[in-house]
């Protein structure tokens, strides 16, 4: 089928739905494309202690859920279904989904968020669902009397390797290097849970098993000439950050060097007037639910403005943040200017 909407939004997580709750608030008649991961990240949490106007927490999918329900409030029409090619190149815009559908959008807020980094080991994949996991909020109830590593030192691992106490025997925080990326409330929390040992210095070379389950991996230590050592476990929970979900956009939009996409600084504007960007996918920063939902709201402000001065002034000019190429729309098309400076 072919639809047609003011404005589409790809992807579910706190931005997304914000700029839906915004957008159709606005009378934007907006259609949200969920994505294969509805919820977007908080979906893999527990609680979330940080996020403004629940004092005594939340959890992420309760908090995707509410966002949910409040962007379906105001009228968002949410399809699940998986944008897999867009068309920037001619208005409307044109986006493809997993089920073939056709969507043509005046405006696109693009939401995709960010997935969880995998160390590239052969057995991860082998072993992924059968003792390796990146989810301990999903996967930990397995666990219980287990011994099990952990990979990683920031705020997502201290919060796996907590939530994995509950039913775990003996959790193995791995940390490459001799500190922790973790804030200090969480790391001073680690006092509280005498089932967890950190090993600093350390990496995962290998885990081991017998084809259909985990047994131990191997670790490293970077204490010269110390030989690897074969640590038994059955569970192996990755949890080293994460990459943003640019590959869709890689030949139409600019990126940084870490693959984000690049936005007009203050807005969610891309290089191409009409096509907004908000939350993780563009901000290497922060990288919160709370700032996500923030510049969903942006985006969904940017929208409103450049369609209403499209309609009022037919014609936008836009230079792509810092490149020297400008393009400005009238009805008659769109003209991209080169060796622009302002
Ligand atoms: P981070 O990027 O903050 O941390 C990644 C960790 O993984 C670092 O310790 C890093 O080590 C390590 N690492 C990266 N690559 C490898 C590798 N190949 N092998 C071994 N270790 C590796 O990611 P997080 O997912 O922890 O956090 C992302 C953001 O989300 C942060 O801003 C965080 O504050 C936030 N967050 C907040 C929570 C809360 O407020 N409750 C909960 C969870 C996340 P190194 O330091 O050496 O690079």
């Amino acid at each position: 089928m072919v639809r047609e909407t003011k404005c589409a939004i790809i992807g579910s997580g706190p931005a997304g739905y914000t700029a839906a709750i915004y957008a159709s608030r606005a009378a934007l008649d907006p259609v949200l494309f969920t994505g294969l991961q509805m919820g977007g990240q908080l979906m893999q949490t527990t609680e979330v202690d940080n996020f403004p106007g629940y004092p005594a927490g939340i959890f992420g999918p309760q908090l995707m859920e509410d966002l949910r329900q409040q962007s379906l409030r105001f009228g968002t029409e949410i399809i699940q279904d998986d944008i897999i090619e867009v068309d920037f190149s001619d208005r409307p815009f044109r986006l493809i989904g997993h089920t073939g559908d056709i969507t043509l959008a005046d405006s696109i807020i693009i939401a995709t968020g960010a997935s969880a980094k995998w160390l590239g080991l052969e057995n991860e994949s082998r072993y992924f669902g059968t003792g390796v996991s990146g989810c301990a909020t999903c996967d930990g109830f397995f666990y219980k009397d287990k011994s099990v590593v952990v990979v990683g030192g920031g705020d997502t691992a201290l919060e796996e390797a907590f939530f994995l106490a509950k039913f775990a025997k003996e959790i193995h925080l791995l940390v490459r290097k001799d500190t922790f990326r973790a804030s200090q409330i969480l790391q001073n929390r680690l006092q509280q849970f005498p089932q967890i040992s950190v090993h600093f210095n350390t990496e995962l070379k290998d885990i081991l098993g017998d084809g259909k389950k985990v047994e131990a991996v191997v670790l490293k230590t970077s204490i010269p000439n110390e030989e690897e050592k074969v640590l038994p476990v059955e569970g192996v929970f990755v949890a080293i950050g994460h990459h943003p979900n640019t590959s869709l956009f890689k030949d139409h939009l600019t990126l940084d060097e870490r693959g984000y996409i690049k936005t007009v600084k203050g807005s969610s504007k891309t290089g191409i007037p009409g096509v907004f960007a908000c939350g993780d996918v563009q901000d290497s920063e922060y990288r919160q639910a709370i700032t996500a939902a923030g510049s969903g709201c942006m985006a969904a402000l940017d929208v409103e403005r450049y369609l209403s001065s499209r309609l009022e002034n037919n014609g936008i000019f836009c230079l792509e943040p810092e490149s020297t190429i400008a393009t400005i729309i009238t009805k008659n098309g769109i003209t991209c200017l080169e060796n622009i400076t302002l």
